[in-house]
């Protein structure tokens, strides 16, 4: 047989093993075997040299288009055989949508956010807009504009964490937030001009505090907030007003509010609140014995007041056309009030222990 008739059927052999090749590494087998350096066409072309010379160009441009050919096949019959891979898989490993799902582990809002969201949703639905100001302040704003003047005894108990920073020509020294008020301070001075085109100021700011204590009832950043209400013929009736609103929608409906009166630099007058026990409703005995938590009925919860003329002066706004009412306190220690949590250790709360994460 001459060298032709070899090739045309080496080639007819390998184009039908390959056609009916089953897997693979059947596939890649043959491949080796016909077209590998030590394959079938490379070893029937080492008698090239037998051919006369006029006739090797012709079995050269076989024995390459052979080469082609199956070439050509391996990679039809490649994609074919993994085209059936894949499909058995996805045959095989169809997903069950009835099956039921697992559960990646789910967490929940921190009982403070929890806590500043109740109280900004409550505080939205009486048209409070909630502010938010920078965790550095002036001391412009966390005391002068709150009738604080410089060396002012008031100050002392708020001035803690300042800012190595250029002192301000007018603004003063920078200071981490010791109150939410400096907020209050901040919106009046925004507001003053819309409030004499007939706007009424109805704004609360819920910001981290930083204090200089840490104790089993105190972190060194806590959260206030601080509402403040400014119109012309605002006075303690609104006060109250808002007061019982909040209480009634924080604590529950059964709840009641009383004012007491205090001083604050910032208001005048001025008043602590309380919010009547939930554990004994307000009577201070529990069955016939006194009151644990509260002692006498009540639970002191905040300051409020009216603002003082000299903080609406402060902002440009004319105490006597003007009047404001302002009230504010801490978020955490009323959150735990709220869902009767005891915390031995208010610290508790900032140590990233998972409890307070992990769904109810
Ligand atoms: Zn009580």
């Amino acid at each position: 047989m001459d060298l032709k008739a070899n090739l045309t059927a080496l080639s007819n052999k390998a184009r039908e093993a390959i056609k009916h090749a089953g897997t693979l590494e059947a596939l890649e087998a043959l491949e080796v075997r016909y077209l590998g350096r030590k394959g079938e066409l490379t070893a029937l072309l080492k008698n090239l040299a037998d051919v006369p010379a006029g006739e090797r160009p012709v079995i050269g441009t076989l024995a390459n288009e052979i080469k082609l050919a199956l070439e050509r096949d391996i990679i039809q019959r490649r994609g074919a055989l993994r085209h059936a891979v894949v499909s058995s898989a996805l045959q095989n490993e169809r997903e069950d949508v009835t099956e039921p799902g697992i559960r990646p582990p789910e967490g929940r809002l921190h009982l403070v956010t929890q806590a500043i969201r109740d109280i900004e949703a409550i505080f939205a639905r009486a048209g409070f807009v909630r502010v938010r100001y920078p965790e550095v302040e002036w001391d412009l704003y966390a005391f002068e504009h709150l009738n604080m003047p410089p060396d002012h005894p008031a100050r002392d108990e708020w001035e803690t964490f300042f800012m190595d920073a250029p002192v301000h020509p007018k603004k003063g020294k920078m200071i981490l937030t010791p109150h939410a008020t400096s907020g209050t301070a901040r919106i009046l001075e925004e507001m003053a001009p819309a409030l004499k085109k007939g706007d009424a100021i109805r704004a609360i700011n819920i910001a981290k505090t930083y204090r200089r204590q840490i104790d089993v009832t105190h972190v060194p950043m806590f959260h206030q907030f601080d509402g403040v209400y400014v119109d012309k013929g605002v006075n303690l009736t609104h006060l109250l007003g808002i007061l019982d609103y909040f209480v009634k929608n924080f604590f529950g409906a059964d709840r009641r509010v009383r004012i007491r009166p205090f001083h604050f630099r910032f208001t005048e007058p001025s008043f602590e609140m309380d919010v009547s026990c939930g554990v004994c409703g307000g009577t201070g005995k529990v069955n016939g014995e006194k009151c644990r938590p509260c002692k006498n009925g009540w639970v002191e919860i905040g300051g409020c007041g009216m603002l003082h003329p000299n903080v609406l002066k402060a902002a440009r706004i004319d105490p006597e056309i003007y009047s404001g009412l302002a009230f504010g306190w801490g978020v955490e220690r009323n959150y735990m009030m709220k869902e009767g949590l005891t915390l031995d250790d208010i610290r508790t709360l900032y140590k990233n222990d998972l409890r307070f994460l992990e769904p109810c």
